[in-house]
C-alpha cells in the first residue's frame, strides 16, 4: 500500500517536473537573494551562489530559462544589491554589469549542453531498443516493458517462411513497410499490446488478457488481410505459435517466446495457421492419456465417423464421402484428429484404429445403400499402415463382411509414405488397386514429389492440399501453381479433387481451370451420419 502511494508520487512529480523546477528557482532566487543580504560582508563573494540557481534552470528547463533565471539573479545581486550594506553605497555599473553577462553565458551554456547530453542519450536509448531498418522495437525493449506480474499475458510468434524471396522480389524497403503496417494493425486491434522484432523474418506480439483462445481467430485474420504492400501484391507463407503466460520476476523474457518460436515452425512444417503450445511434459502426458484410453473408447461410441462431401463442381452434387474421425471425450470433449492420430501413429493401436475406422465407414456405406443411396466413401490410411504386413489382409477381410463393390471404397494416403518407403508401399497400394479400392494421393503439394515421381504407384486421384485452395485468391504465383499442377494431372489421366474451398469464388475459378471435384466448407462441412443421411436424400442423383 506504502508502495503504491510512494510510486504515485514519483509519477506525479514526473509528469509535473517542468512546473516544480520553475517554482523551486523562483524560490532559490529568493532565498539566495535574502542569504546574500543577510551573510555578504565580503564584497558580495557570496553571488556566486545565485550559479546554483541559474544551472539548475539552464540544466533541467532549457537555454531559455537559463537565461531568465541569469537576468532575474544578474539584476538581484546587481542594482538591487548595495556594495556595501552599511553605507547603501551602489554596485559599479561595469562590476555587476560583467557579472550579468557571465551569469548567461552559463545559462545559455547549461541549457546548450544539457539539450545536447539529453538528445544524446534518447539517441542511444532509441539505438538499443528500436530495429532501425523496420522502426519496431526490437529485443532489448522486453526489459522497459512495466509488466504486471499478477495478469496472464498472450504471447505470440510469427514466423515468416519467405521473408527472403519477398526482400529480393519487392525489396528490403517493402518488406519492412509490410511489417510496421503489421504492428500498425496490431496496435489497432489492442492498443496496450507490443510488437517485437527480434529478427528478419520473425515477429513477436504480446497483449495482456485473461482467454487467448478468444484472440487467435481475430489476430490470424488480420494477419491473413494484409496481402499488398506499395505496389507489390505479395504473398506471405508463415506459422504463428501462441501460448498464454505469467511474468515471473526473474525470468528473461525473451525466453518465454523460445516456446511460441518452437509452436510458430510447427505450424509452418504442417502447413496449419497456427499451434498452441503446449510444453512438452504436459504433451507428453496427456498424450499418454489418450493412448491407455483409446482402444476402451474405439469399442464405445466416443471414437465416431463425420463424413464430408465431395462435390462434383460442374453439376455442384455430391459424388462421394470422406470419412474424418472425431473422439467426444468424457472429460476432454471433443479432441480432433490432429490431436490424437499423431500419438497414436506412433503405437501399433493406428492399425486396430484403422481397421475400425474402415468397418464404421461401411457399415454407414451399408446403411446409405439399403436406403437407395451408392456412393463412393474415403477412409484416410495412416503413413504407419502400409509398413504393417498384415493391414491388407485384414483390411480385405473386413471388407468382406460387407455386400459393397470394391470400386466404392477410395483409401486416401499422403504423399510422404510414397516418399519414405517407395518399395513397400507400392506393392500394398498395388493389391489394392488390383482388388478395386480406388487410391488418392491427399495433401498433394504440401510435399515434394512431382506427378512424374506418382507416375509409378496404382493412383486414381490428385487431391491438392488446402493450403494453396486458401491462398488462390490472393496469390498469382499459387494461381499458375495449381493451374499447371490440374493441366498435368489431366494429362496423365487422374482425376483431380481440390479440398479447403470456402467460398463461391474459388469454387468457380477451379471449375475454370478444369478440375473435376472439390472438398469444403463451403459445400458443407464434415457433418455427423444422421445429417449426411438427409443431405444425401435431397441432393443424390
Ligand atoms: P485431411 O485428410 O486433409 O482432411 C481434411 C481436413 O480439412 C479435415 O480436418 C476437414 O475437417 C478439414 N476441412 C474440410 N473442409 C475444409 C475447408 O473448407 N477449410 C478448412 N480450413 N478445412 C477444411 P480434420 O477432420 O480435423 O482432419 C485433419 C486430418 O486428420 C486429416 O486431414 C487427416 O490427415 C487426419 N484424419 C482425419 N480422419 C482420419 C482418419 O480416420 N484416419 C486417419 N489416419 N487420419 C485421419
Ligand atoms: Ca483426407
Ligand atoms: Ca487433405
Amino acid at each position: 500500500m506504502r508502495q503504491i502511494t510512494f510510486d504515485k508520487f514519483i509519477a506525479w512529480i514526473k509528469k509535473n517536473y517542468k512546473i516544480l523546477s520553475a517554482i523551486f528557482t523562483v524560490f532559490m532566487l529568493i532565498v539566495f537573494y535574502f542569504y546574500i543580504l543577510a551573510l555578504d560582508n565580503n564584497h558580495l563573494a557570496h553571488t556566486h551562489v545565485m550559479y546554483i540557481a541559474i544551472v539548475f534552470a539552464g540544466g533541467i528547463l532549457g537555454g531559455v530559462y537559463g537565461f531568465v533565471t541569469a537576468i532575474i539573479a544578474g539584476i538581484l545581486v546587481g542594482p538591487l544589491m548595495p556594495y556595501d550594506l552599511v553605507t547603501g553605497d551602489a554596485q559599479l555599473f561595469s562590476d555587476w554589469f560583467f557579472r550579468l553577462v557571465m551569469m548567461v553565458i552559463v545559462g545559455l551554456m547549461s541549457g546548450y549542453f544539457s539539450k545536447n547530453y539529453r538528445y544524446v542519450n534518447e539517441r542511444i536509448e532509441t539505438l538499443m531498443t528500436v530495429n532501425t531498418e523496420s522502426s519496431l522495437y526490437n529485443i532489448n525493449y522486453l526489459k522497459e516493458i512495466p509488466f504486471d506480474l499478477e495478469k496472464n499475458y498472450m504471447i505470440m510468434s510469427m514466423i515468416i517462411s519467405n521473408h527472403q524471396t519477398i526482400c529480393d522480389i519487392a525489396g528490403y524497403k517493402t518488406y519492412y513497410n509490410y511489417l510496421q503496417i503489421l504492428e500498425e494493425k496490431f496496435l489497432k486491434f489492442d492498443t496496450k499490446s507490443v510488437v517485437i522484432h527480434p529478427q528478419l523474418n520473425k515477429i513477436w506480439l504480446i497483449v495482456l488478457c485473461e482467454r487467448y483462445e478468444d484472440q487467435i481467430e481475430q489476430i490470424s485474420k488480420l494477419i491473413k488481410g494484409i496481402n499488398h504492400v506499395d505496389a507489390y501484391k505479395f504473398f506471405v507463407d508463415f506459422g504463428l505459435g501462441f501460448h498464454q503466460i505469467r511474468i515471473e520476476q526473474h525470468q528473461e523474457v525473451s525466453s518465454y517466446f523460445t516456446n511460441t518460436d518452437i509452436a510458430a515452425n510447427e505450424a509452418l512444417e504442417k502447413h496449419i495457421l497456427y499451434t498452441k503450445f503446449k510444453n512438452v511434459e504436459t504433451r507428453k502426458k496427456y498424450e499418454y492419456e489418450l493412448l491407455s484410453e483409446f482402444e476402451e473408447s474405439l469399442k464405445t461410441n466416443q471414437i465416431f465417423l463425420v463424413y464430408q462431401p465431395k462435390i462434383d463442381l460442374k453439376t455442384r452434387k455430391p459424388i462421394g464421402l470422406e470419412a474424418l474421425v472425431r473422439w467426444y471425450h468424457p472429460i476432454k470433449k471433443m479432441i480432433y484428429p490432429d490431436d490424437f492420430i499423431p500419438a497414436i501413429e506412433q503405437t501399433s493401436l493406428v492399425h486396430i484404429m484403422t481397421e475400425e475406422i474402415f468397418r464404421k465407414a461401411l457399415k454407414f456405406h451399408q446403411d446409405l445403400k439399403e436406403k437407395g443411396i451408392e456412393i463412393p466413401i474415403s477412409i484416410n490410411i495412416s503413413t504407419k499402415n502400409l509398413y504393417d504386413m498384415s493391414f491388407y489382409k485384414n483390411m480385405i477381410s473386413i471388407f468382406r463382411t460387407f455386400d459393397i463393390s470394391p470400386h466404392m471404397v477410395k483409401l486416401e494416403v499422403t504423399e510422404t509414405v510414397l516418399m519414405e518407403k517407395p518399395e513397400l508401399s507400392k506393392s500394398i497400394l498395388e493389391k489394392f488397386a488390383k482388388f478395386g479400392f480406388k487410391i488418392v494421393i491427399d495433401d498433394f503439394g504440401k510435399g515434394y514429389s512431382s506427378l512424374a515421381y506418382l507416375a509409378q504407384f496404382p493412383i486414381h486421384t490428385i487431391k491438392i492440399d488446402k493450403f494453396f485452395t486458401s491462398q488462390i485468391l490472393i496469390s498469382q504465383t499459387t494461381q499458375a501453381i495449381v493451374r499447371a499442377t490440374i493441366a498435368l494431372a489431366l494429362q496423365l489421366g487422374y482425376e483431380v479433387l481440390i479440398e479447403g474451398i470456402e467460398d463461391k469464388e474459388t469454387a468457380d475459378l477451379l471449375e475454370s481451370y478444369g478440375c473435376h471435384t472439390a472438398q469444403g466448407y463451403y459445400f458443407m462441412r464434415p457433418e455427423k451420419e444422421i445429417t449426411i443421411t438427409n443431405y444425401l436424400i435431397a441432393n443424390y442423383k
